[in-house]
């Protein structure tokens, strides 16, 4: 660490080995790559002040900031999360900026003279040291200083600041925003990088994208489902610009709709098999002079496809009872029944409750319902055959 005092500069460090005494002289030295990564990220911490400025509101002012050689944090007033469509913008901008090459210019400045400066950035209760020295980005502080009041100023980063940084923004090679969160009322943090880290972030994020991309071509519900899984668990453990992360979440939403949708239509395609496949039986039955019959259709616990089977069944063949059952062994264990009794049969004494009731009892279930419709559940699945023969037995009485 190094520290200003008195006129003076001091360095801090750690004694590694052997003794040193006042009056020694010593050799300072400074680690230029580390350096290098610190005034990477302290200049794009000026060029994201002047993006929160451009882009969320004119009243965004610094609240604090943490510059090392990994990563930028940068703390400003805002009393809503930034969203996803305006980090994108701040991002982009300050990666313009990089690509542009601009020229890093600082200089010190009488106090009073660097505060008539249109647009000029200042932490609001710091105090600076007169002369102060100004960086700025994109225009050099002598041509500032010539008409510090040009309208144009105002579209520059100009602060006042002693800190490293580079002489020209493309030493940045690249900028992502990494996360953006509140800390305390009215207080947002950004979290960003720059350089290697950067573009290793972008990068992921790309080859991340790439594989969810690939879920367009999964037509099939249950392999979708499970590569969307695997993606989904991962997605939030991948360092990437947040604002690809949120797209990438936002693909992944809607990977998770089509999931549900091709859900429905199956169902729907399922059920509607049932029931031509009901009609077909009732049809054959009929043909060959039978008047009643028991019928296990796969619709699973959808009450609405039995009736359905019922009641397309009995419309084809009037003269015809049935009852029909289906089974759902999900979490919670069911046997549906549902029966359709004719007039003729009524007469003869086939009562629709009757005949859902006493079958399935043997599932330890109920009915009811009238002398024509009646329906039932039950819970024991695994005597389903005993009861379907129970109202095969109830059906022979018709003779
Ligand atoms: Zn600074």
């Amino acid at each position: 660490d190094a520290k200003v005092a008195a006129g003076y500069v001091f360095h801090v460090g750690k004694l590694a080995s052997g003794s040193v005494a006042a009056g020694d002289s010593c050799m300072v030295k400074v680690d230029y790559e580390r350096r290098h990564k610190i005034a990477n990220n302290h200049t794009a911490t000026h060029m994201l002040n002047l993006a929160l400025r451009n882009n969320v509101s004119d009243d965004v002012q610094q609240k604090g900031s943490l510059v090392d050689d990994e990563k930028l944090r940068f703390d400003f007033n805002n009393n809503k999360p930034v969203n996803a469509k305006t980090l994108g913008k701040i991002e982009k901008e300050i990666q313009d900026d990089i690509a542009k090459s601009l020229g890093v210019y600082y200089k010190d400045v009488s106090l009073k003279e660097a505060k008539e400066i249109y647009g000029l950035r200042a932490v609001f209760g710091e105090v600076y040291p007169d002369p102060v020295r100004v960086v700025s980005i994109g225009k050099s502080v002598e041509d500032l200083m010539s008409d510090p009041k040009a309208k144009e100023n105002y579209n520059l980063s100009i602060e006042f600041c002693g800190g490293t940084h580079l002489d020209n923004t493309k030493e940045a090679e690249s900028f992502a925003i990494l996360n953006e969160e509140g800390i305390a009322k009215g207080v947002r943090r950004i979290l960003a990088a720059t350089g290697k880290l950067a573009s290793e972030a972008i990068a992921r994020a790309a080859t991340f994208k790439a594989r969810v991309a690939k879920l367009d071509g999964v037509k099939e519900a249950a392999a979708l489902e499970a590569q969307l899984g695997e993606l989904k668990r991962e997605v939030d453990s991948v360092t990437m610009p947040t604002v690809a992360k949120s797209e990438i979440k936002d693909l992944l939403a809607k990977h998770s709709k089509r999931v549900v949708d091709m859900g429905k239509k199956a169902a729907a395609a399922n059920k509607k098999k049932a029931v031509d496949e009901a009609v077909q039986f009732v049809k054959a039955k009929a043909a060959e002079g039978k008047n009643a019959c028991v019928l296990k259709i796969d619709v699973g616990a959808d009450t609405k496809a039995l009736t359905e089977a019922v009641d397309a069944s009995l419309k084809a063949e009037p003269s015809f009872s049935m009852i029909v059952f289906s089974s759902d062994d999900g979490k919670k264990k069911k046997v549906l029944a549902y029966a359709g009794v004719s007039k003729d049969a009524i007469a003869k004494g086939l009562d629709a409750p009757k005949w859902v009731r006493e079958s399935l009892a043997i599932c330890g279930g109920k009915g009811g319902g009238k002398p024509d419709r009646a329906q039932g559940q039950g819970s024991k699945i695994e005597n389903l055959a005993q009861a379907m023969a129970k109202a095969e037995e109830l059906a022979a009485t018709l003779g």
